[in-house]
């Protein structure tokens, strides 16, 4: 197996009195697709703002490729290459999808960012929509180019978080394709809602529930676990 690219350990966030994320370990590795699945609040997202440095962790450590990254500032991990999708939409509505993409492209030099921008508007089915204002765009391709914003920096982990929230089943079936296209490439971590679309990943799958990872498996081995099956339903 090949050396890990994330490693978190005993990661831990405290909200005054709430404990909104308990003990999380993750290994992830070189272009692993990765589920995480759960209630709402059960703290995917706050994992995410740890494992992108948006928030330092009450407890536990970071590190990406060996490097510990627990308590540097954002920049940090973005530099080395961890690129995060927020839940809410991040992209400026009045530059077109082309200058949104270039916007995001940070070191890159001009003709590279240029080259960049093409290929992924072709990935990303927006290639008609080049000059399109941004803020025009339906809803799903709005999301599409958030991932793309993501991917403009060649990152080595991408963070998802709610990618096909809103979207049509249409959608949110490209979008899994989309993701599919990217495994063994780039490593991705994607919170999730829509089971059709975990189960189109058909990836390895982590459940969190109050902070905790109560399951890691095949997403097969996720359906069919008892105590996931009662979390869903209430009954834990
Ligand atoms: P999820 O993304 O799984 O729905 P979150 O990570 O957003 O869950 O939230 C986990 C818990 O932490 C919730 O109870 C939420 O209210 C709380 N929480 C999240 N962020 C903050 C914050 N900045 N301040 C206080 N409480 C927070
Ligand atoms: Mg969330």
């Amino acid at each position: 197996m090949s050396a890990p690219l994330l490693e978190a350990e005993g990661l831990r966030r405290v909200f005054g009195g709430l404990v909104a994320v308990d003990n999380v370990d993750l290994t992830i590795r070189h272009g692993d697709l990765i589920c995480i699945i759960g209630p709402n609040g059960a703290g995917k997202s706050t994992l995410f703002n740890m494992l992108c440095g948006s928030i330092r962790p009450s407890a536990g450590r970071i590190r990406f490729q060996g490097e510990d990254l627990t308590g540097m500032k954002p920049y940090r991990f973005a530099r080395i290459g961890i690129a995060r999708k927020f839940q809410v939409p991040g992209l400026f509505e009045s530059m077109s999808v082309r200058d949104n993409l270039l916007v995001a492209a940070r070191s890159l030099d001009p003709a590279a960012a240029a080259s960049r921008a093409g290929e992924l508007m072709d990935s990303l089915s927006l290639s008609t929509r080049s000059e399109t204002p941004a803020g025009e765009l339906p809803h799903g391709q709005k999301q599409w180019l958030e991932i793309g914003m993501g991917l403009m920096s060649a990152p080595k982990l991408l963070l998802l978080d709610e990618p096909t929230a809103g979207m049509s089943a249409e959608e949110t079936r490209k979008t899994a394709d989309l993701l599919l296209g990217l495994k063994g490439r780039i490593a991705v971590i994607a919170i999730e809602h829509d089971m059709r679309f975990v189960r189109q990943l058909a990836c390895r799958t982590m459940v969190l529930h109050q902070g905790r990872l109560i399951a890691d498996g095949t997403f097969a081995e996720i359906e069919a676990n008892e105590l996931v099956g009662d979390v869903y339903l209430g009954r834990r």
